[in-house]
């Protein structure tokens, strides 16, 4: 699929490098320029150098989760559609502002994903549902240590809080590098995964 001349891209961004390697071919093969990463740090490196048309995330991944990229992805680049891949059912309540779509991993075929793209693509700039950046908490995952690493969606670096009492309210930190301040919801989800 071509738009203006160009071909549009994709960031797809999974931890099974075979799903990674597949699904690459395939979104090629739709005509696609397609981009990989296998978490959230490695898609916030690319996103750092080439802004995607799309993205296409997993939820469940090590180091930094989908739930965590999907929000700074939210408060930094709201104009970007995202599709959210997950063996879980997500598309409700608090996580349902993370994605315009959800896909059931394993449970799609391939032309559903490239329907999806396209009526995403096709519907963007116009993305009323999207909430407004600042509203928009960033999910940090719950690690079990005193502390926890939150990314901070102005500038992308990433900084230690300590780990305080869960709240159900996001809470807030100011970031060290750019004095910018993040509000975050602990993702109490992300206990026993990975
Ligand atoms: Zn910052």
């Amino acid at each position: 699929m071509t738009h203006e001349g160009f071909k549009l891209r994709i960031l797809f961004v999974d931890d099974d490098s075979a799903l990674r390697e597949t699904s690459g071919l395939i979104l090629k093969s739709f005509g696609y320029d397609v981009r990989t990463a296998e978490d959230g740090f490695q898609a916030l490196v690319e996103l750092r150098s080439v802004l995607p048309d799309l993205i296409v995330s997993d939820l469940r991944m090590p180091n930094m989760s989908g739930f965590e990229l999907l929000s700074i992805v939210r408060k930094r680049f709201p104009h970007i559609p995202v599709i959210a891949i997950s063996g879980e059912f997500f598309g409700q309540g608090t996580t349902a502002p993370l994605a315009d779509a959800f896909l059931m991993k394993g449970q799609y075929r391939p032309e559903q994903m490239a329907a999806k793209i396209v009526e995403l693509i096709e519907e963007s700039p116009l993305r009323p549902h999207v909430p407004k950046p600042d509203k928009a908490p960033v999910w940090v995952p719950v690690n079990g240590k005193g502390y926890f690493v939150l990314t901070c969606p102005a500038c992308l670096r990433s900084f230690s809080e300590p780990r305080t009492e869960l709240a159900d309210a996001a809470s807030e930190a100011e970031c060290p590098a750019c004095m910018t301040k993040v509000r975050y919801i602990l993702d109490v989800h992300s206990c026993g995964h990975n």
